[in-house]
């Protein structure tokens, strides 16, 4: 019975170990698929001016338009796009079609931030490519915003560090993303070319909890430092009115969250409610 089972076990073990390798290479050719096949879309988040609720710029965020398992999130594909190296296409092709977008649809004064992997900033050509794209797409390099967040710059600071200032030298901006959740140092944070810190939505969450929190303390700390160094703010993930009005008190001048408007495409995106003051 002992053999039995140990043979049972081994089998289940085998059969899930399969599965997994299978499921990866299944979904790689989707990716490849979707990739010839157009099947990635740039939805746009709005970013808010937190006096009045305006809207000053959008974030771009993937989508997949799956025609079996139907619209998709990063969280369901990006690790797969990652470990395979799909992902540098799939962002240059996403970057494309969102500068067009925007163009097309977006707030003219409105800036736009574009999430970039960790691996695009080993690429030392990264800022020559993203200029040939702005040039190529007739996007001003003042409209636009990279977000690197702190596992990228822990890869390789220096080269993360030149290509961010190559940018800032035709105007490109940079922003930190998920700012407090990774391996803050303030030591780089000076030394960085940094338009923008986004608050993660994590501090965020903890504000409905009232003033005298640690988040809050936080939340304080970050803008003061923020200010000191003339950095501008983002706080991500503001979901409540609470929050957005704490943010408010504390003189954080741009938000994004689901009060303030969920990413859609950009063509049927509408102006969020201003939250009253
Ligand atoms: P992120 O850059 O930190 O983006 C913010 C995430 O929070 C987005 O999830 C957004 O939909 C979500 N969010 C916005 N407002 C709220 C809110 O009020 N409450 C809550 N609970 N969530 C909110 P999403 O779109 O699923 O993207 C997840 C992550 O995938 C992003 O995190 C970013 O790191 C990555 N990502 C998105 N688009 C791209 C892309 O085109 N290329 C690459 N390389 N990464 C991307
Ligand atoms: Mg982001
Ligand atoms: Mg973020
Ligand atoms: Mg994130």
């Amino acid at each position: 019975r002992a053999k039995e089972l140990g043979r049972k076990r081994f089998e289940i073990f085998d059969e899930t170990l399969a599965k997994n390798v299978v499921d990866v290479l299944a979904l790689e050719g989707e990716l490849r698929h979707a990739l010839q096949h157009d099947q990635f879309e740039p939805y746009f988040q709005p970013i808010c001016g937190l006096d009045g609720g305006h809207v000053v710029g959008y974030e771009a965020l993937i989508r997949w338009n799956h025609p079996q398992r139907g619209l998709l999130r990063p969280g369901d594909f990006l690790k797969i796009a990652e470990d395979s190296g799909l992902i540098e296409a799939i962002d240059w092709r996403m970057f494309e079609l969102s500068c067009q977008l925007l163009l097309q649809h977006g707030r003219a004064d409105a800036f736009m931030t574009l999430n970039v992997s960790a691996l695009h900033l080993r690429y030392a050509d990264f800022d020559e490519r993203l200029i040939r794209l702005l040039e190529h797409t007739g996007l001003a390099p003042s409209r636009l915003v990279v977000e690197v967040t702190e596992g990228a710059l822990l890869d390789n600071p220096e080269r993360v560090r030149a290509t961010l200032d190559r940018l800032r030298l035709i105007g490109v901006g940079a922003a930190l993303d998920d700012f407090g959740t990774g391996y803050s140092s303030l030591s780089y944070l000076h030394s960085l070319p940094l338009r923008i810190l986004k608050i993660d939505r994590a501090f965020v969450q903890e504000l409905d909890k009232g003033a005298n929190t640690n988040s809050t303390t936080v939340v304080a700390a970050i803008l003061a430092l923020a200010r000191a160094l003339n950095i501008q703010v983002i706080a991500e993930g503001i979901e409540t009115e609470i929050q957005y009005r704490a943010l408010m008190a504390m003189g954080c001048e741009m938000g994004q969250g689901y009060l303030l408007g969920h990413p859609a495409p950009i063509a049927q995106w509408r102006e969020p409610h201003p939250v009253d003051a």
